[in-house]
């Protein structure tokens, strides 16, 4: 323990190792925006000053690793198929995602991901550069870790453009890349993008080192839209294209052989089952996925918020339907720290030492109803957050140690 270091003291729940710690009375020790250690309370008695937040529960701030920042205002309407929600509502929101506006929503859009408890994300922002700056500008603010990419477009979309155009625009904005708020190289699907420029978006992220984001087989008009183009499976356009690596991260994987599973599995893959339910897409393969890494994107617009509590909720709804119920460890993790290597940010998503002390604190009277049984497992604890914690449940929010988003809680307590 050092002079200079802060302490909080609650109940501890994160993942740890392979498994999950569980300090009813625990604490964390922060020096410097990161974890200088962790444990129960009873290692720092002694210690005076610390930050109590008894008797409620501190958790790993979490993890969304797929959303797109112009379109939190189409959420929740609109359900269509997808082909018809891009052209008849998204794109022509996108396209007014710029200048003044892009500044004020993209900031906006950082509150409101803080409220849902969310510091550390995968972003697409609109194809026009200055909304690329907005939302990196709006990420520093807050100290959260991200990547943060326009989606490369040069067919089909809503701004026309030359495939040289976008290249050199993406290179150009690749000098925005940094250790915590990552470039990415985001072409948005095969179906907005010709082989050109999918195969320089490949070339252009192996020159930088940098990661790439896309969506892949989410409905199967798309999928069957994709091989009368290009004459291919969808796998086997990026694969040619050079765009299947580690850096890689897949959003959606619904209408995939287990040939297409194998050749992706140096990836990661952005789980949406809210965005997937709400759009009619359709149920990924909870257990196939696991071939590469797993986390949880809420795909705003699509998915109805920004909550990822909601989202692992809902995975756990459509797998149980499907046979396969994930345990509510697994999904958290998936919520947090799978969700973050999955992101290549290895430094995030548990509160183990060396990590960044991001953190919420959820209220304990909304995760665990007055008169539970006091001598619980983990498990039946994991279980109460994965089904009963969401924006409301959240009192606070804390980025490399630093109180970044806190809730007036007594009007929205459950009765
Ligand atoms: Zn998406």
């Amino acid at each position: 323990m050092t002079s200079r270091s802060k302490v909080v003291r609650g109940h501890v729940v994160t993942p740890f190792g392979d498994g999950w710690a569980d300090w009813p009375d625990g604490h964390v020790e922060i020096e410097g925006g990161s974890v200088l250690s962790v444990g129960p309370w009873r290692s720092r008695k002694g210690r005076a000053d610390y930050l109590d937040l008894r008797p409620h529960i501190v958790f790993p701030g979490l993890v969304d690793v797929h959303a797109h920042v112009p379109q939190l205002a189409v959420c929740g309407v609109h359900g269509d198929n997808l082909l018809a929600w891009l052209r008849h509502w998204t794109f022509p929101l996108e396209s007014r995602f710029r200048g003044d506006r892009a500044w004020e929503l993209s900031r906006r859009f950082m509150r409101e991901m803080l409220a849902q408890g969310t510091t550390t994300a995968g972003l697409y922002t609109a194809a026009w550069p200055d909304s690329v700056e907005a939302c990196f500008a709006a990420a520093e603010e807050i100290g959260i870790h991200a990547w943060i990419g326009p989606p490369l477009m040069d067919a089909g979309a809503y701004r026309k453009v030359t495939t040289a155009q976008v290249l050199r625009e993406a290179r150009q904005l690749a000098a925005l890349d940094r250790p915590r708020l990552r470039f990415a190289v985001t072409p948005r699907f095969a179906l907005s993008c010709t082989r050109a420029l999918m195969e320089g978006a490949a070339d252009l992220a192996r020159e930088r080192q940098l990661p790439i984001q896309t969506h892949l087989a989410e409905q199967r008009a798309e999928v069957r839209e994709v091989r009368r183009r290009f004459h291919r499976g969808y796998v086997e356009v990026y694969e040619r294209a050079g765009l299947i690596g580690p850096r890689t991260m897949f959003a959606h994987c619904i209408w995939m052989s287990d040939r297409d599973w194998r050749r992706i599995a140096s990836a990661a893959v952005a789980h949406c089952p809210t965005s997937n339910v709400f759009l009619g897409s359709g149920v990924m393969d909870w257990k196939k996925a696991h071939v590469a890494r797993v986390g949880l994107g809420s795909d705003v617009g699509a998915g109805p918020d920004l909550s990822i509590f909601r989202v692992a909720r809902m995975a756990w709804t459509v797998h149980s339907l499907a046979g396969c119920a994930p345990t509510a460890g697994e999904l958290l993790r998936a919520a947090t720290v799978d969700g973050a290597a999955a992101l290549g940010f290895d430094e995030v998503g548990s509160l183990e030492v060396g990590k960044a002390a991001d953190f919420i604190l959820l209220d304990r009277e909304h995760v665990i109803p007055a008169g539970a049984p006091s001598a619980e497992s983990t498990d039946d604890l994991l279980s109460r957050i994965l089904h009963r914690a969401g924006r409301s449940a959240i009192r606070q929010v804390h980025v490399s140690g630093r109180l970044v988003f806190e809730r007036a809680m007594e009007d929205s307590r459950p009765a």
